[in-house]
């Protein structure tokens, strides 16, 4: 194991490589690796450098390290940029390399975190290690947090940090952190290349839902009327198969119409069928477009029964339900509608979306980043379909972006296998990410 103090001849792909070497994988309720191990080789890179970064957390399984970069000018609000050190675990057979070894191979970092989000920490702390040779201080106060336990919601880690420790935190106005800011490459009609960096502006809610029922157990070969489990599939039914109403918003438009217009075609908006079409011809940028056009709803747990031939006498079923910005109020009276009074019901959790000012003078920067280092980049506003951290460190007003630059590589290979096997992210895609992040990180 390299001590942390080689950390400062480290390019941010190296750095990537180096932290994927700490097992870091989140195992959920309350399990993990790692965090503790990671956070204090960070800490002491930190320390070598200059910089009296802390080790906060829970318990020191739980570590999370959080420090405060003053900036030129400490009038002006801070920014916060946070990323995760834990990761999903492994399936080791459906990899074709180790995936903690941290190899660097054929022009791409491999292993478990090498795009979410260890990228991201190591761009992060070679813009610090950067600050520190050069002696250079960003503009405003930058606050920075590499924290544990995104993978299982954060309740070890942001969310905790936001619960105890909010004082870190005074003065932050904006944050930044996982996803948008990465490149898409896409091929305009006309055969032109076009790279797109989308940054995300906000991010769909997450509404965790358990219903359940109680009825008459017995013999499963006499079936009586009020049976829970057929309550509970009736009501999941009905969910599963509502038809969410189409919802273009401004920033979605926006973002589809920017993409579809560069490729050279001519976006009809207006009508459920062009929205589609023009979904369709985006591409794998169109993957996005697709979770951000209308709420979902999708029943993922099911429990109930102990044998064949006994009726259960309750049942349960968890339902994993996403709102669009400005949707949460009406997607919850929905569903109200729709579960009826057949079953009991309650929030396992309720996380309402998040949103970031746009236009804004921050967004303008993170576009003005990424065109230093690619003149050409197309940079729409996105949402995101899923949850991120954000979601906690909105709790204190902090307007979240998405935003954790990677590059195009020359040479056409792509980031991949994140929460699956072979991940990897391309070694020019790792360090031209880290030049945006620096750039915006110093001058913003
Ligand atoms: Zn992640």
């Amino acid at each position: 194991m390299s001590h942390p103090s080689t950390a400062t001849r480290l390019s941010a792909a190296e750095l990537c490589a180096r932290l994927i070497r700490f097992d870091t994988s989140n195992y959920g309720d309350g399990r993990s690796a790692g965090e503790h191990d990671i956070a204090s080789w960070i800490h002491s890179a930190l320390k070598h450098a200059g910089y009296a970064a802390q080790i906060v957390g829970p318990e020191p399984a739980r570590a999370s390290v959080v420090l405060r970069v003053p900036g030129e000018d400490r009038t002006l609000p801070a920014l916060l940029v946070h990323a995760h050190t834990d990761v999903v675990p492994v399936e080791p057979s459906q990899w074709s390399v180790p995936a903690f070894a941290g190899h660097i191979a054929d022009g791409y970092v491999w292993g478990r975190g090498a795009t979410d989000m260890k990228d991201m920490v190591a761009s992060i702390l070679r813009t610090l290690l950067n600050w520190a040779e050069h002696d250079i201080r960003p503009r405003r106060d930058i606050v920075v947090a590499f924290v544990a336990d995104e993978e299982s919601g954060g309740e070890h880690g942001a969310a905790w940090l936001v619960q105890h420790m909010p004082e870190l935190f005074t003065g932050v106005e904006v944050a930044i952190g996982e996803s948008g800011g990465d490149a898409i490459e896409l091929v305009a009609n006309d055969g032109t290349p076009l790279r797109v960096y989308p940054i995300a502006t906000g991010e769909r809610g997450t509404l965790q839902l358990r219903i359940h029922a109680r009825g008459t157990g017995g013999h499963g070969s006499r079936p009586q009327a009020d049976q829970a489990l057929t309550r509970v599939i009736d009501t999941c039914q009905r969910i599963n198969a509502y038809e969410w109403p189409l919802r273009l918003t401004d920033t979605v438009r926006e973002y589809i119409a920017t993409i579809d217009l560069a490729l050279g075609n001519d976006p009809q908006l207006d009508t459920a069928t062009g929205i589609a079409s023009s979904i369709q011809r985006l591409g794998s940028a169109g993957e996005v477009a697709e979770a951000i056009t209308r709420c979902t709803a999708t029943t993922t747990v099911l429990n109930a029964g102990v044998k064949v031939n006994v009726i259960p006498a309750s049942a349960e079923a968890q339902l994993d339900v996403r709102c669009l910005p400005g949707t949460e109020d009406e997607v919850v009276a929905t569903l109200v509608n729709l579960i009826g009074d057949d079953v009991e019901w309650e929030f396992l959790s309720r996380c309402s979306p998040v949103t970031a000012p746009y236009p804004s003078h921050w967004f303008d920067a993170m576009r003005a980043a990424i065109l230093t280092q690619d003149a050409d980049a197309i940079t729409p506003p996105v949402w995101l379909g899923g949850g991120t951290d954000a979601k906690a460190f909105s709790e204190l007003g902090i307007a979240c972006y998405g935003f954790a630059p990677l590059t195009a590589d020359s040479a056409g290979r792509r980031p991949g296998g994140a929460h699956g096997a072979d991940e990897r992210n391309p070694v020019e895609a790792i360090d031209g990410g880290q030049r945006v992040l620096e750039q915006f990180l110093t001058h913003v």
